[in-house]
Formats: structure tokens, C-alpha cells, sequence
């Protein structure tokens, strides 16, 4: 739709972004972002309809545009690493960076990536053809630094401090090995993002969604066609809203909106959310949110 891309999601993460689906022309809004490309580390695609992978070829020849970029890995379903090696082989286009597939298969491990950073979880929805949700967390961070306990056990104020903090274990000037666990309170949690488009509700969905911080839901119809949205493999506002309530998320955000709405019917899926869940919003494109730790966390 003029003014209305399609859905994508790019998650930054300390300086590195994961991208999830890439319908056609995503190169163009992500560049409008000024993200940067050389950083992505991933890009995972819930399935091979038209309108959530015909953008990857575009971004990856965009990427290839960058000096020494490092390499990329690609999560999607069975078929994901054929398409993108038939389009490779048909256009030749040059590529300067490696790529690597992982195509998720009954049974495969639920964590499809890891990092120094995040993982990110992944399981099959249900649609018209096999679809993947995703998760995606943030590993757990040290503890909260308690300073008095520190002092005790002789390391002053200082770079030590520092290194205690990241978790790491240090040596006191009179030889001792301090160890982190002596000065931290308990891990606190990761911040946990759902990715699920295209697909009705079912249990891999409240899986991925479990308390996340915060989940984007395939919200594609009002309410009065509910009947389309089931034979299409598609949920409605409400639907969704009611997954994120139930799966103790805290924020939904609708995204994937069936281009047949004008930008006036918009408000409408908010309101159908909000009477299943509060904290219901809707995607405008380029829009960014911040995710910020819990207050209540420990
Ligand atoms: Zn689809
Ligand atoms: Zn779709």
C-alpha cells in the first residue's frame, strides 16, 4: 500500500540488529532508519509467501554494497536456502559475505540461534503452509551490584568494580579471587520479544509469546470478518489481543493489516484489541519501540 510496507520487524540489540521477515522492498525502509545494514547479524522469516521474503534478495545485494561485512545467518522453513541460491545462481548478483541457512524441520532443537547476545526460539503456527513464530530473548544480565558488599571484602571504588559488575571474577591487591556471586544479587531476566504473523492461534503461539515484553501479533482483520480470517490463516484483532493477554505478555502491538482497511478503519482494530487486552497497540510503519527493563525485576 502506498504509505503502508509491508511487515517487518528489526530488533537492535547493543549496536547489532536481527531482522524478522523481509516482504518486498524492506531494503527501502530499512535504510529510511539509518540502522545501518553491516550489523545485521540474522534474518529469519516466517514463511515463503510472497510478502514476507521477496525482500530478501534487494537487502542482500543492499548489504553487499558494504565493505568487509561479516556473515549472515538465515532462519526459516524447509525450501528458504533454495530460494535464495536459485535466485543467487539466476541473477549472479554479488555477494562479498558468507551466508548461512538453518531451515527449522519436525523435531530440531526449539532454539534455532545463539549469540553472545540473544537466542532466538522459533515453532510452527498454523496457516495455509508452514509458518514459524519466533522469540527472540535477550540473554540473562549479572545481577544488581551491591557496593557495600564489596567494600567488605576489600576492593575500593574502581575499575575491579567495573569487572565484578559484568561478572567477572577478580583478584583483591592482597591475592584473594573475588568472585562475582559475592557482590551481585540473582541473574535478572532478558528482555523477550514474540514475532508471530500469518497464523491462527495454537499452543506454539502462547509458547513464543509467554511473558514476553513485547509481542508483535498478525491482527489482519476487524472482528465481522472473522470468518475470512480463519479460512485465511489469519487472526483477528481481538484474536491476538486475547493471545497476548493470556500468554501474560505485556504489550501487543497488531501488525500485518489487511491492506482492504483504509487508514481511518485503523483506530478500529485498537479499540477491538483494547477489549481484550489494554495494552494493545498498532504498527505504523517505522515506528520504534523501546523495551525497558522491568521495574519489578529482582
Ligand atoms: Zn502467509
Ligand atoms: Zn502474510
Amino acid at each position: 500500500m502506498p504509505g503502508r510496507f509491508l511487515t517487518s520487524l528489526v530488533v537492535r540489540l547493543q549496536g547489532q540488529l536481527y531482522l524478522f521477515d523481509a516482504g518486498e522492498g524492506c531494503q527501502i525502509n530499512l535504510k529510511k532508519t539509518k540502522l545501518g545494514i553491516k550489523s545485521l547479524r540474522v534474518v529469519a522469516l516466517s514463511h515463503l509467501h510472497g510478502d514476507h521474503c521477496l525482500g530478501l534478495p534487494g537487502l542482500l545485494m543492499m548489504r553487499a554494497q558494504v565493505p568487509e561485512v561479516g556473515p549472515l545467518t538465515i532462519l526459516g522453513p524447509p525450501g528458504v536456502e533454495r530460494f535464495i541460491r536459485q535466485i543467487h545462481e539466476s541473477l549472479d548478483f554479488f555477494l562479498n559475505y558468507p551466508l548461512s541457512f538453518f531451515e527449522w524441520k519436525e523435531g530440531c532443537p526449539e532454539v534455532a540461534y545463539e549469540d553472545d547476545l540473544v537466542r532466538i526460539l522459533w515453532g510452527p503456527l498454523k496457516h495455509t503452509t508452514l509458518c514459524l513464530g519466533y522469540r527472540f530473548e535477550e540473554h540473562p544480565r549479572p545481577g544488581k551490584f551491591k557496593p557495600e558488599a564489596a567494600k567488605a571484602l576489600g576492593t575500593p571504588y574502581g575499575p575491579l568494580w567495573g569487572k565484578l559488575q559484568r561478572g567477572e571474577a577478580v583478584a583483591t591487591d592482597r591475592g584473594d579471587i573475588l568472585s562475582p556471586s559475592l557482590v551481585l544479587g540473582p541473574p535478572r531476566q532478558g528482555r523477550k520479544i514474540c514475532y508471530a504473523v500469518d497464523t491462527r492461534p495454537n499452543k506454539t503461539l502462547y509458547r513464543l509469546c509467554q511473558d514476553a515484553d513485547l509481542a508483535f501479533l498478525d491482527g489482519m482483520f476487524l472482528p465481522e470478518h472473522h470468518e475470512e480470517a480463519e479460512a485465511k490463516g489469519h487472526m483477528t484483532a481481538d484474536d491476538a489481543a486475547r493471545v497476548a493477554a493470556r500468554a501474560g505478555a505485556q504489550r501487543a502491538v497488531l501488525v500485518h493489516i489487511s491492506p482492504r482497511y483504509a487508514e481511518e478503519d485503523l483506530e478500529k482494530f485498537i479499540d477491538a484489541g483494547k477489549k481484550r487486552f489494554g495494552n494493545t497497540e498498532i504498527a505504523r510503519d517505522l515506528q520504534q519501540f523501546i523495551i525497558p527493563y522491568r521495574e519489578d525485576d529482582p
